[in-house]
């Protein structure tokens, strides 16, 4: 497949993008070539890299707006987690297509998946076309019955890996120290170091979660106990660390594993704000996720660099904090990194490009695009979205969008109460 854009705007100038093979073959005025597909951008379209949502539970959109200002444990344990057992395959198939639509609305090309069903969530990402890790969700708490062995551990995630869509991962996703137990950390980890696969964790999200660990662990921190366990490496993804002290800092950053800062849900549950231009100083590698939409509302990467910019100031007192470049980096490339993805609009990198609309009242003044992305810009200037080499959204518009969304609907119905 080869796709040829024609005079979009990179970096201020009017350029031709070719793409061959997944990736961006050349950049170049006035590309003569007979490409299958060709993308007029009109000179008003500028190309940047797509956004990667690292920490989310996308099938959560079925329960957008169900439950809302509650405290966290009231909320999870006497609504979402009630309603989530109500969740079938095909709910979870309908939530999770709603949840992608939204995303590729949004301008973002790869979620980093913790949800049940994960072979749903597969093949949606599959069909939709985005690229995903989808985490094979572990709890195991002594006596549990989702308690399972390292072997069975292993033989769940082959079966999953097993024939999967381009640009599609299989994750192990034990749910947080909370929910699973340490022989069962360690058993995940074995797991996931044989197969190399990605590991996907909540950590240190709230104050109760430090406390109870350092009570139960000589004194130890969340992220200290994980790295106890040998949990902790590059391709570690941590959610929240909302309350890491500075030698936190220094393991994550020494280990080379991976945060998901998710402002927009560590603020609508007051969990508390990470520290973004500690974690940065430190040197560790952080990203932007969602989270589920229960507790955002929605998936857009757009609005939580917004406020992960304003969490950034608001905790250090210093407006020079959470620079518009850096949260763009870390929405970007920086999760790009973490699924392994050579992402950038340069000649050999992964065809991932987002075309956002520059003749829109959002995006004028034009002095700086990374500002009016990061400060101004809502998922209306969104154009098109190509996702290795694929077209998935042209002039904002997404195959399949009522019937995804009235599928979604029936699926909401049975939480009415
Ligand atoms: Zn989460």
């Amino acid at each position: 497949m080869s796709l040829l854009l024609k005079n979009v705007l990179l970096e201020g100038k009017n350029t031709d993008i070719l793409i061959r093979e997944r990736k961006i073959a050349r950049i170049a005025p006035a590309i003569q070539e007979n490409a299958e597909k060709v993308l007029e951008c009109g000179s008003h379209l500028a190309a940047v890299v797509p956004f990667y949502n690292t920490h989310t539970h996308t099938a959560m959109t079925l329960l957008r707006g169900y439950a809302d200002d509650l405290a966290l444990f009231t909320w999870l344990n006497e609504h979402i987690w009630p309603a989530e057992a109500k969740m079938d395959a095909q709910d979870i198939y309908a939530g999770t297509r709603l949840g992608i639509l939204e995303m590729i609305k949004s301008g973002c090309c790869f979620f980093n998946e913790m949800y049940w069903f994960p072979q749903e969530a597969i093949r949606a990402a599959g069909e939709m076309g985005v690229r995903a890790d989808i985490g094979l969700v572990h709890l195991a708490l002594p006596g549990s019955t989702t308690a399972r062995s390292a072997a069975q551990i292993r033989e769940d995630a082959l079966e999953l890996a097993a024939n999967l869509p381009q640009g599609v991962r299989i994750a192990l996703a034990p749910h947080a120290i909370y929910t699973v137990c340490e022989s069962a950390l360690r058993d995940v980890t074995a797991v996931a170091d044989e197969l190399q696969m990605p590991l996907h964790i909540h950590c240190s999200e709230t104050l109760r979660e430090v406390e109870d660990c350092r009570r139960e662990h000589n004194g130890m921190t969340p992220v200290a106990y994980l790295d106890s366990v040998g949990l902790l490496r590059e391709n570690t993804l941590l959610a929240h660390c909302v309350h890491l002290t500075d030698e936190d800092r220094k393991i994550i950053a020494r280990r080379g594993a991976v945060i998901s800062h998710c402002p927009v849900s560590n603020m609508k549950l007051c969990s508390g704000t990470f520290d973004f231009q500690s974690a940065l100083g430190a040197g560790c590698r952080v990203t932007l996720g969602t989270d589920g939409a229960s507790s955002n509302n929605n998936l857009s990467m757009v609005e939580e660099m917004k406020f992960a910019a304003l969490a950034a100031k608001l905790k250090s007192g210093d407006p020079t904090a959470g620079k518009d470049e850096d949260i763009f980096r870390c929405a970007t490339v920086n999760g790009a990194s973490y699924a392994q993805v050579n992402a950038g609009i340069a000649e050999g990198c992964a065809a991932d490009i987002l075309l956002v609309e520059l003749d829109h009242c959002r995006m004028v003044g034009d002095y700086n695009l990374t500002a009016n992305l990061v400060y101004s810009a809502d998922s209306s200037v969104m154009h098109t979205l190509i996702c290795n080499g694929r077209v998935i959204m042209e002039n904002h518009r997404v195959p399949h969008e009522e019937e995804i969304i009235a599928e979604a609907r029936r699926s909401c119905d049975k939480f009415r109460r």
